[in-house]
């Protein structure tokens, strides 16, 4: 079958790879539609976005990754001791696993488990030729990592699941109430997700900042109150007119900007999330804290957050095409992957490749 390999780094190739087998748990899903992540991009040359964010470690990456974990199917068949009415079902792929044991899983913070298996990431996959993800036109995969959609979500909505929950878990992350103001930097897939989430919880006031203009475009479309172009001297000046001149009680940071840029944006109380964290030290003064102000991380999602994601699209409360700006067939993957990573002249938010 063709897949998406990333060899090692910087080496990404679109190869015909063997049949995956179906272990047992497992079921074959054929794959229609699978989105690019930013943390694809950075794979690609060789960082570990999901070690970095959660374990707070640089760890290589194993060869021979098939890359993909925002994937949507129809399941094929199943290994014999698995349930057969899976089959003929559409299904979104849960892109990782957990190990139920450590002392994360069982407070229910299992996105701090460091025992995660990984769909597309290259994680927890030792004996295997491969790695495998999303980005293939089979993926093998645990039935109870499977998802079966609601009849009106279609398989290309469905695909910015992992996205969304990652927002869901974001969006928590801030504790961003009804009535209060967010103010979301980038506008990326996460980013934008962001925007209807914090919404349909009440959020009053949402405004992104981004350095792209068809990207803030997107935002809009997605629901936000404002949009703020995120350069020039007078950024923080704009920011606070955006808000009415107030500072924000959240700000949720997808992309990892300097912490001076908007950290003197947050009100009392308020909470700012980094949704990438940098391995460059980054002094700021400490009084930016006073008044209780806290700044922290976030990972991934719970799976409870997962199931909100779907009722979130279920319901219409997020709408996704307005930020599925390209699509293209898994033979094209490698254009599809100069898009996505050259989004300042491509304006691409979410890339989607397309299976059968
Ligand atoms: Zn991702
Ligand atoms: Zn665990």
């Amino acid at each position: 079958m063709k897949a998406v390999v990333l060899r090692g780094p910087g080496d990404l190739a679109l190869l015909d790879v063997p049949e995956p087998s179906c272990p047992p748990g497992h079921a074959i899903v054929r794959m229609t539609h699978c989105g690019i992540c930013g943390s694809d991009v950075r794979y690609l040359h060789g960082d570990n976005p999901w070690a970095k964010q959660t374990l707070g470690e640089k760890r290589p990456n194993p060869s021979n990754i098939i890359l993909g974990h925002e994937a949507t199917g129809v399941v094929e068949r199943v290994a014999p001791d698995a349930d057969p009415a899976w089959i003929g079902k559409r299904v979104a792929l849960i892109a990782f696993g957990t190990c139920g044991e450590c002392e994360y899983c069982r407070s229910g913070r299992e996105q701090l488990c460091p025992n995660t298996q990984h769909l597309g990431h290259g994680a927890g996959w030792a004996d295997s030729p491969y790695c495998y993800g999303g980005m293939a036109e089979r993926v093998p995969i645990l039935t109870n990592w499977l998802r079966e959609l609601p009849d009106s979500v279609g398989n290309l909505e469905a695909s910015v699941l992992d996205p969304l929950g990652v927002a869901v878990h974001g969006v928590g992350r801030t504790g961003v109430r009804a009535g209060q103001s967010l103010l979301v930097v980038g506008a990326g897939p996460v980013g934008v997700l962001a925007v209807p989430v914090a919404r349909h919880r009440g959020a009053a006031r949402v405004v992104v900042a981004d350095l792209n203009d068809s990207a803030l475009a997107v935002a809009q479309r997605m629901g936000a109150h404002s949009v703020l172009l995120a350069t020039g001297g007078d950024l923080q000046a704009r920011a606070r007119d955006a808000n009415g001149g107030r500072l924000y009680d959240a700000i949720l940071d997808t992309v990892g900007a300097p912490l001076g840029l908007y950290l003197p944006l947050l009100e009392r109380g308020g909470t700012m999330v980094t949704m990438t964290v940098r391995d460059t030290e980054e002094p700021f003064p400490t009084k930016l804290l006073a008044g209780e102000r806290t700044l922290t991380s976030s990972c991934n999602f719970r799976f409870d957050e997962y199931e909100e994601a779907v009722r979130l699209l279920e319901s219409g409360a997020v709408d996704p095409l307005p930020m599925i700006t390209h699509r293209y067939p898994l033979t094209e993957a490698l254009e599809a992957f100069r898009v996505a990573g050259n989004k300042d002249a491509s304006g691409a938010v979410k890339v989607v490749l397309t299976g059968s």
